[in-house]
């Protein structure tokens, strides 16, 4: 399947259509941002560990009965998806207190949650996409009450399969970022991406960040902590 015209170009990926209306190209760019893009940067190798590192998650998530929207990896920085309509929530799943959650409520990072907690927030980088919660997606109509309980329950599920994947490689599931779609028909499923960029890690030993925090906070050893997430859960550095 190849690239026709591009759709969009956001800050990590662009997205191109394909001859079938059904399906589209995304293609990870090394561009990285972070608070609400007034950060930019580029870690060197980052698009192509985030397509591989997503796929393999994916394919992960699929196995386990999670449906998503990914077809085939192409190559190293480009795969196919099924094209959807994407529900404008990004959907937070937090194990451990961190980021923006800590400074929220005033606690230290580190907090182990005895029960994870989930949050949205409305996808508007205008807002600085602002959290939302159920009832105010429902008056604006951003989703139906069935669609939000089907999003809750697959973002939970995909945290117990996460979780226990990431212990497996030790590293610890701080937090994460999901967005979800929809396919023609209204099925829900995974879309976008799980990476470094959307999800905190933590080295299970040492507490060592192993993610965008590195380059949010200016800790130095950035590439080498997308690398070392690579390594761990795929096993190579290809
Ligand atoms: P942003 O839009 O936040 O800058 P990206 O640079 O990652 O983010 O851009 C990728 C865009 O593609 C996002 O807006 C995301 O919601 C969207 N997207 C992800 N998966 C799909 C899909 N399967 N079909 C259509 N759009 C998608
Ligand atoms: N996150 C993301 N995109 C966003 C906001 C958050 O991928 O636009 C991820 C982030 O990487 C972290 C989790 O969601 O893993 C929770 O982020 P938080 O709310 O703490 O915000 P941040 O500290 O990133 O501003």
């Amino acid at each position: 399947m190849e690239k026709t015209v591009q759709l969009y170009e956001g800050k990590a990926k662009k997205v191109y259509a394909t001859k079938d209306e059904n399906l589209c190209i995304v293609s990870y760019k090394d561009d990285a941002t972070a608070f609400n893009g007034e950060k930019k940067g580029s870690i060197l190798g980052k698009g192509v560990i985030n397509n591989r590192l997503t796929n393999r998650l994916m394919q992960l998530l699929e196995e386990k009965g999670i449906p998503t929207h990914f077809v085939e990896e192409l190559n190293d920085r480009e795969t196919l998806v099924k094209k959807v309509s994407i529900v404008p929530l990004e959907v937070i799943i937090r194990n451990i207190s961190a980021g923006s959650f800590a400074k929220r409520y005033g606690v230290d990072e580190g907090i182990v949650f005895k029960n994870p907690t989930i949050e949205f927030s409305l996808k508007n980088d205008d807002l600085g996409d602002p959290l939302i919660n159920a009832y105010h997606a429902l008056a604006l109509e951003l989703a139906t009450e069935a669609e939000i309980e089907t999003i809750k329950a697959f973002a939970f599920k995909i945290n117990d399969i996460l979780k226990a994947f990431m212990l497996e490689h030790g590293i610890e599931l701080v937090d994460f970022k999901l967005e979800f779609g929809r396919l023609p028909d209204g099925t829900i499923v995974l879309a976008d991406e799980i990476s470094p960029d959307t999800c905190r890690f933590w080295d299970v030993k040492t507490h060592e960040k192993l993610d965008k925090d590195r380059f949010r906070r200016d800790l130095g050893g950035v590439e080498d902590a997308y690398n070392e997430v690579m390594r761990r859960l795929l096993g190579d550095t290809k």
